[in-house]
């Protein structure tokens, strides 16, 4: 029986190692800047097209590489950057492992130029699928240019997983942005599809993050440091009003490599404490330096998960820190609370300063609109096709028969209500609610009274609903109507969430959102779907595009209703407000007016009856 073991060629190994190394453009990106960095250069341009899947190209002026070490470069295991196994624990450049150009090399299409400062004239080879086509000599520049073509033209599964343009830029401008945020002393260039997206010029930190993040950052920063034995810390901190709802702006690096790090950024979260705003995360740019000892970085190849040695030290200093920051800049509200700016006013001559009157109508109820969310326009014919379509797969399989029906259907909702009930009697009750009496606990919830029990309501999640199910009904029946703002607000972000909004703005259009693109991360919000309170659009955006980063969508119609969802999640009644007795009553009617009055749009539960039964055992 002859042998069956046999050695994988080199270019399969390759092929296999880079499924590792190389999973989209932007590992791609992250591994060629950060060789470009670790090769001392002074300027580093990155030029994309197509997000990276036709061209990849980083131009440096670094140390160059002679013509066999550029040969060398594209073998596994070669690297002049290790020499013995005990290196790896004490390294200090970023790259480390000699496998990221073999494996490059492996899925795309490779040339590569590079002239050394001692030599006249650079090296040029070209290498495709880990074979090398051919290598000259040539006239080029000092230092090392990288072009990597068709990424994956021989992985077709791979090259098919990719995601859009947009999304998979946006993986590259995360890339750009973190080992730029390490060099501020290197100036980098990004040009995208022959465009220019950052120009970054050589400067200090500071000036780092205020060119990437935009000029608003500039007053909001408090620098932060502290240096102890084990541990120096520096950089920045946003203050606590530039907190923000979104992950966006959350930065971590030890030993000037981009980490993730959810223990350490508890102890920031820890150190603002009660100063932020609900839910809002802070802003930091922190920069932790070790002894690379204690530091492993080798857990994963690509991921940016570590390990400290001294963790929970770590953990402690990192707060220190920060509040100590906060406390010096007199953030703190018991260290200060005349920080808040006063303002000069210069009256013109003549101007009697009278008080400003507001009127108000101290019966205005909000929710008793006078267009209810779920009565039918009759001038709108709903169309079901479209509507039966919204639903698809949002509805778990025994539900589906119901989804069929439209919500005004008075039959429907009283199916609903029944699969509420957990006992068929208890229908006629959940109809009846409107005549006894209605209780708020906890600002949070509404409870009735029942003949067999009682009713707990969430009323946050029950707003949900009703938002959730009457932005369906006018998309369906094409009713969707805009609103102008008075003032059209102006909200900037950064390139990750402005290419997002990009992306969603016309899905926005089409239901009520009119948002103008003025370039630079700027954005005004010009119209809002109407009827939604809202009460601040810039958190409310945030809050959005934060939503929809973590949802995965798939298809047009699964994005349609992503959105909705998520609109309809951030626009509805936060818990906290106490209501009157009509409108409580108005959201158990609209409630119960809906077509699924039990389930939140994320599928969470509503209500849930507790029968007598059960208070009874529970008070024995
Ligand atoms: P590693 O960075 O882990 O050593 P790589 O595969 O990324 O492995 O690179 C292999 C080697 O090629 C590096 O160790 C370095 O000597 C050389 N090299 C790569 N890129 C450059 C560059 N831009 N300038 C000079 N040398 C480079
Ligand atoms: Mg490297």
């Amino acid at each position: 029986m002859p042998d069956l073991i046999k050695l994988l060629p080199d270019s399969v190994a390759n092929q296999i190692a880079a499924g590792e190394v190389i999973q989209r453009p932007a590992s791609a990106v992250k591994e060629l800047l950060e060789n470009a960095v670790d090769a001392g250069s002074t300027q580093v341009r990155l030029i994309v097209k197509d997000a990276g899947k036709t061209l990849i190209q980083v131009i440096d002026n670094g140390t160059g590489m002679s013509e066999t070490d550029a040969r060398m470069c594209f073998e596994r295991h070669a690297t002049s950057k290790i020499r013995e196994a005990s290196d790896l624990f004490s390294i200090r450049t970023l790259g480390f492992r000699g496998e990221a150009l073999a494996s490059i090399a492996a899925i795309a299409q490779v040339e590569l130029k590079s002239r050394k400062t001692s030599e006249d004239i650079g090296t040029c080879i070209i290498i495709e699928g880990s074979k090398v086509k051919s290598q000259e000599p040539v006239a080029c520049a000092q230092g090392t240019s990288f072009v990597i073509k068709n990424l994956f033209y021989n992985v077709p599964a791979r090259r098919n997983f990719l995601k859009s343009d947009q999304v998979e830029f946006r993986h590259i401008l995360e890339e750009f942005q973190r080992v730029a945020l390490v060099n501020p002393d290197i100036e980098f260039i990004l040009l995208n599809n022959d465009k220019p997206v950052f120009q970054l010029s050589k400067g200090n930190l500071k000036l780092r993050i205020v060119q990437i993040f935009g000029n608003q950052m500039n007053e909001k920063l408090i620098p932060v440091e502290l240096n102890t034995e084990m541990v120096s810390i520096h950089g920045y901190i946003g203050k606590p009003e530039s907190a923000r709802k979104t992950r966006g702006e959350q930065y971590f690096f030890a030993n000037n490599r981009y980490i993730r790090h959810p223990y350490l950024h508890h102890a920031v979260e820890q150190a603002f404490d009660e100063l932020l705003p609900d839910s809002s995360i802070p802003t930091y740019f922190i920069y932790i330096q070790v002894d690379p000892d204690t530091i492993d970085i080798n857990i994963h190849p690509t991921k940016t998960e570590v390990n400290f040695q001294h963790g929970q030290l770590l953990y402690a200093s990192m707060r220190t820190a920060v509040k100590h920051s906060l406390g010096m800049f007199s953030i703190s509200p018991t260290i200060d609370f005349d920080t808040e700016p006063t303002f000069d006013y210069v009256a013109p001559k003549g101007y009697e300063p009278k008080q400003p009157q507001i009127q108000v109508n101290p019966d205005y109820n909000p929710f008793k609109s006078t267009q209810s969310y779920l009565k039918p326009n009759p001038a709108i014919t709903p169309n079901k096709q479209g509507w039966e379509k919204l639903y698809d797969g949002l509805l778990p399989e025994d539900k589906q028969i119901e989804q069929i029906a439209h919500p005004n259907d008075i039959q429907t909702n009283r199916l609903f209500a029944e699969s509420v009930s957990q006992k068929n009697d208890e229908k006629e009750e959940t109809e009846n609610i409107g005549t006894g009496k209605l209780l708020q606990v906890q600002n949070r919830y509404i409870v009735a009274n029942l003949k067999s029990g009682m009713l707990v309501v969430d009323i946050s999640k029950a707003h949900q609903r009703i938002v959730f199910e009457k932005m369906l009904n006018d998309v369906s029946s094409n009713a969707i109507t805009k609103q102008k703002v008075l003032f059209p607000q102006i909200i900037n972000l950064s390139p990750v969430d402005s290419s997002i909004l990009q992306e969603l703005n016309q899905d926005l259009s089409d239901l009520g959102f009119e948002i103008s693109d003025l370039g630079n991360g700027s954005f005004a919000v010009i119209a809002l779907p109407f009827s939604m309170n809202y009460a601040n659009t810039e958190s409310f955006i945030e809050c959005l595009l934060e939503d929809y980063k973590k949802a995965k969508v798939d298809t047009t119609t699964e994005k349609n209703m992503k959105l909705i969802r998520i609109i309809a999640g951030n626009l509805t009644m936060k818990p906290g407000k106490i209501l009157k007795t009509e409108e409580m009553q108005s959201i158990i009617d609209e409630l119960f007016a809906c077509t699924i009055p039990d389930l939140a749009p994320d599928g969470s539960k509503i209500m849930k009856i507790i029968p007598i039964s059960e208070i009874e055992r529970l008070i024995r």
